[in-house]
């Protein structure tokens, strides 16, 4: 089914009234008439509760439809498309779909919905097959450096797993230099010209790029559905909490913390269940809650408490920092130790008395 160019798909850009009316009418008739699977990706400028979204592309399998929301407004939902997104039963394909969720509840009061996230799927299959442009860190491996078993949630830092971005997957999963060069260019006009997506006539590099983002999706999934077989269910669980991930939040602080490379903890069930562990403890950088165990003993003690991934970030964060000072100043002598943390735990990784294995619930 893999088409050579983005262009052999029927298309249809949606930007005034008689073509929205047709348009969703044929949509819903196209539902209607079988389980169609849907994708759907939303386009704009810092897309999210704050910036533009400006398109929407929804899209079955055979047909791509463009919906100009800079030009038709709240209307594009309140025609059809708005039940069509928040109907649960009607699944659709989305890749990261935490900005656009944000978005379309914020701004339009549409409660995305019966998601089924490949930016996920992608952690799912990637943990099952693992390949040499895959790998970057073990996982789950169940002892420290010196050999003792970990136990503590907050010692299992090898289990931080980095996402992927939708380029990539198509890079490594698809292998098709026709898709990759139409969201380059896409890309490259983005570069140029940060409000792209909010000129119109919407250029047909963009189209194209909508086309492309849409259809990948089904190649993507049609690749790696079949991973969980009978777990689908856990990739939906997975799916309706990232969803409300940026969009159930009160306030978003819309720095490091909360959006980076990395799966966020307790988003995917672990294999063959689909719930969490109980969360009554908050990470003090993306103030998730989660198990109390979650966090170190220091720096629980010092009410500074981070998960593994915002450790991770901070980490990061602090290499770079250091590195930036020891070039100006040219002054190695000092190591730099993050705060809170001994330089016991700076070698190693965790602070000798994590060791033993026991349980620190208190
Ligand atoms: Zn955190």
């Amino acid at each position: 089914m893999a088409s050579e160019n983005a262009t052999d798909y029927d298309y249809r850009l949606v930007d005034d009234e008689t073509g929205l009316k047709d348009a969703i009418s044929e949509l819903k008739g196209k539902v209607a008439e079988r389980n169609t699977l849907l994708a759907v990706d939303c386009e704009g400028d810092s897309l999210s509760r704050k910036g533009a979204l400006t398109i929407i592309t929804v899209a079955t399998e055979e047909k791509v439809y463009i919906f100009d929301v800079l030009k038709l407004g709240q209307l594009v939902f309140t025609s059809g498309l708005g039940e069509i997104l928040e109907d649960e039963s009607r699944e659709k394909l989305t890749f990261d779909c935490r900005q656009d969720s944000d978005a379309l509840w914020h701004q339009f009061k549409v409660k995305l919905s019966g998601v089924l996230d490949l930016q996920l799927l992608e952690v799912i299959y990637r943990r099952e097959n693992p390949t040499s442009s895959t790998i970057d860190t073990p996982r789950f491996s169940s002892t420290n450096k010196r050999g003792s078993l970990r136990n503590r949630r907050s010692q299992r830092t090898d289990e931080v797993e980095k996402i992927y971005g939708f380029g990539r997957c198509i890079e490594v999963y698809l292998q098709d230099e026709n898709l990759t060069k139409i969201k380059d260019k896409g890309k490259e006009l983005l570069k140029k010209d940060k409000e792209v997506w909010k000129k119109r006539p919407l250029m047909d590099d963009l189209i194209q790029y909508c086309i492309v983002d849409t259809m990948a999706m089904f190649r993507l999934y049609s690749k790696m559905k079949d991973v969980n077989g009978g777990e689908q269910a856990r990739l939906r669980v997975a799916s309706e909490k990232y969803v409300d991930l940026y969009r159930g939040k009160t306030e978003r602080s819309f720095d490091d913390y909360e959006t980076n490379a990395y799966l966020p903890l307790d988003i995917i069930p672990d294999k063959g269940t689909l719930d969490f562990p109980a969360a009554n403890t908050k990470c003090t950088r993306c103030h998730r809650r989660f198990p109390r165990e979650e966090f170190s003993i220091t720096q629980l003690r010092k009410g500074e408490q981070k998960c593994r991934v915002c450790k991770e970030i901070k980490r990061v964060e602090d290499v770079q920092s250091n590195r930036g000072r020891a070039t100006r100043e040219d002054d190695d002598d000092s190591v730099y130790i993050p705060e809170g943390m001994s330089d016991y735990a700076w070698v190693y990784g965790h602070e000798p008395w994590e060791d033993s294995g026991d349980s620190y619930d208190w």
